[in-house]
């Protein structure tokens, strides 16, 4: 559920996490979920089916956005649409002088690299079973589905993100500082995600700890 707090703005949950206001009324689980999966859907796969026009950059215009968004759901008000990017914990979009977008998760081709900063990383991480291991360290890490290989900040982010698909993880460290020396674009989204089009072998080593 989102709702709003008159001091701290859009939250999801029962009461601010800020204050522990109650707030005001703005959306239920039911429809958060249909409307993250719409705007998800539109900003991250495709834009083009349901009608909308992406820069090369990812941006949409908030309007259009809206107006498509009407169109299905006719509860699906300006409001609603920010209170779901601004209630997001994981920070999955942005809006900017009237724009949208999704900051990552995208499998249409956009080009974020230019937009964000470089990654101040020494070291990054990635899990995987065991069998894609042994095939990443051989090839290079490179997007399957998605435009960009998600990578994680630290040691315990990447084995949460890999223990959702797979028991017991190998943990594979990026050497991003030579990656990056060597000219790898490898950029930060927020403190827990960074992305690059793709890791040569070369930059990669299996490691057994965070430490
Ligand atoms: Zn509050």
């Amino acid at each position: 559920m989102i709702r709003k707090c008159k001091e701290h703005g859009y939250f999801r949950g029962e009461s601010c996490p800020d204050c522990g206001d109650e707030g005001r009324y703005v959306l239920d689980d039911d429809r958060e979920e249909r409307l993250g999966r719409f705007v998800s859907g539109a900003l991250r796969h495709f834009p083009e089916d349901v009608g909308i026009e992406m820069d090369p950059q990812g941006w949409v215009e908030v309007d259009q956005l809206c107006d498509v968004m009407k169109k299905r759901y006719k509860w699906g008000t300006m409001e609603r649409l920010v209170s779901l990017v601004e209630s997001d914990r994981k920070g999955r979009y942005e809006i900017d002088s009237g724009y949208i977008r999704a900051r990552y998760g995208h499998s249409v081709d956009v080009d974020l690299i230019s937009d964000y900063l470089e990654n101040d990383l020494p070291d990054l991480y990635y899990g995987v079973s065991q069998e894609e291991a042994d095939m990443l360290l051989d090839n290079g890490i490179f997007p399957i589905r998605q435009t960009y290989v998600h990578l994680s900040t630290s040691f315990e982010k990447a084995k949460e993100a890999a223990s959702i698909h797979t028991d017991n993880p190998v943990i594979i460290e990026i050497d991003a500082s030579a990656a990056q020396q060597d000219g790898v674009d490898i950029v930060t989204v927020n403190d827990y995600i960074v992305l690059a089009r793709g890791i040569p072998p070369e930059y990669l080593s299996v490691v057994e700890s965070g430490v």
